[in-house]
Parts: structure tokens; sequence; C-alpha cells
């Protein structure tokens, strides 16, 4: 999985293209240990919403929490990834996509650190203590 994938490229080119640079020479630059991919970019305001609907009922009240992907509704709430200024990276622990805590905090730490080692400050989901694959650029 090393390098960056046909999908990861397809996320990185959908969104601001500062973003997408520093994620992708992060991705090139990253140690064989530390393997990650880039599995969301841009979204529509209709993927948002589905999005949303996961884990909920027809009246957005929370039917199974353990499928809830955010809290983001698209519309009164929107989500930095339909402005194109986040993306979603998930960690690969040999070779197999390993959505687990530990891994992609280590993940999106190597991403933050790396972004701002060259001038680009991202914020990841570790700041509001879940979704620790998301990250976004900071705003100013
Ligand atoms: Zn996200």
């Amino acid at each position: 999985m090393a390098g960056v994938s046909a999908r990861s490229e397809k996320c990185l080119r959908s969104v601001d293209t500062e973003l997408g640079d520093v994620v992708r020479r992060a991705l090139q630059a990253a140690p064989a240990w530390l393997d990650f991919a880039v599995v969301s970019g841009l979204r529509t305001t209709e993927e948002q919403q589905a999005l949303f609907r996961k884990g909920r009922d027809v009246n957005g009240t929370i039917t199974d929490r353990r499928k809830i992907v955010t809290w983001k509704d698209g519309v009164i709430k929107k989500s930095r990834h339909q402005s194109g200024k986040a993306v979603d990276i998930v960690a690969y622990v040999d070779g197999v996509i390993d959505w687990s805590e530990k891994p992609n905090l280590a993940v999106a730490a190597y991403v933050i650190g790396f972004a701002a080692a060259h001038g680009v400050k991202l914020v990841g989901g570790v700041k509001w203590k879940w979704d620790y694959g998301h990250v976004e650029l900071e705003t100013s």
C-alpha cells in the first residue's frame, strides 16, 4: 500500500489545493511502518446527508449510536468536507485498513506535524476527541 493509491489521489484532487498537496507529500514521505490512505475528500450536500442518516431515523433521531459517522447534517451544519477543506485518512496495519484509535492517532499526528513543518496549519479530529482520521485546514 505504500505511496499514493488511485483512491487517495482522487480524494486529494477533489479538495483545496494547499490541503491536497501537503497531504500527498506527507503520504509520499511517510516511513514504511506508517502506512495510510485518503478515503474521503470533497463531499456534495447529498453525500453529507447520506452519511448523516447513518445510525439515525428519518427524523434525525439516533437509532444506533455505533453507526454515527458525523454530527453535520450537511445543510444547517455543514461539514468542511463540503467546501473541500477536509480529508479523511485511515491507517493501514500490516497492509489492512485499521479504523482503531491508536494507529489513526499516529497517522493524524504525523500528517499534522508534516504539514506544520511545511507551513500548513491543519487540525485533526483528535481535537474533538473522536473522528481521528479527519484532518482539516485550520480556520483563520
Ligand atoms: Zn472527515
